[in-house]
């Protein structure tokens, strides 16, 4: 899933001073679990835009802004209202605005209401934690199923920096060694012997951006 935050309220007033009617368009899925873009915080949001002279037209929650189809229906469901404003507030991640800008027929401004920060899993403690950064080579099968890339401070790919300190990480004290970890959960496997397997340096073409995989039938 993809972490946000709010934006600080006086970030957000300040991108709508030119606007006095808004349509807030949430997320049902992420920004949901985040606390930044479902039901409750659209209606504190809209109370707050309200004391501030705004008009809030509608308040919409696709289950995820980001699939076309499901803002799409979202937004034709509530033609009326978005016709009556005079910009697009989304609170959800970037994904979710650039999709509401690209679906939104009536080329309205489109604002976003959060920051976007990783992607994440969410654990049983209910912490939201980093552990992959989509680097399009995955070697979870060589590291123990733990990501060095993404957990270990230096992204190394082919053992530790040597500066391990009782198992955390010689940049963040608070963070265990990616490495150790990796290290002590390929011993209780008994498969110590995959790290004399060399890994190659990353290929950086795999991510330049923008990414992009085409439907089956828009390929050439
Ligand atoms: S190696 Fe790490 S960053 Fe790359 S795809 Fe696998 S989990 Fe993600
Ligand atoms: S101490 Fe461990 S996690 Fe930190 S940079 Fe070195 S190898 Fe990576």
């Amino acid at each position: 899933m993809i972490i946000t935050e709010q934006k600080p309220f006086g970030e957000i007033i300040d991108s709508l001073k030119d606007y006095k009617r808004i349509f807030l368009v949430g997320c049902g899925e992420c920004a949901t679990t985040c606390k930044t873009g479902g039901k409750e915080e659209l209606e504190r949001l809209r109370q707050e835009l309200e004391r501030q002279g705004k008009v809030v037209t509608a308040t919409v929650i696709p289950d995820a802004p980001c699939i076309a189809s499901q803002v799409k229906s979202e937004l034709a469901k509530n033609m009326n209202s978005l016709r009556q404003a005079d910009a697009i507030l989304v609170m959800a991640c970037g994904l979710g605005v650039q999709s509401v800008r690209e679906n939104n027929r009536i080329a309205l401004a489109v604002l976003p209401g959060c920051n976007s920060l990783f992607g994440s899993t969410l654990d049983s403690q209910g912490n939201f934690c980093e552990k992959c950064s989509l680097c399009g080579e995955c070697i979870l099968a060589e590291t123990a199923g733990i990501c060095p890339v993404t957990l270990c401070s230096k992204g190394l790919l082919n053992g530790p920096c040597g500066g391990a300190n009782k198992g955390k990480c010689e940049v963040d004290p608070e963070k265990d060694c990616a490495w150790v970890m990796i290290y002590k959960e390929l011993q209780a496997k008994d498969r110590l012997g995959q790290l004399r397997k060399i890994q190659q340096p990353k290929d950086h073409k795999k991510t330049i951006k923008p990414r992009k995989i085409l439907a089956a039938n828009n390929q050439a």
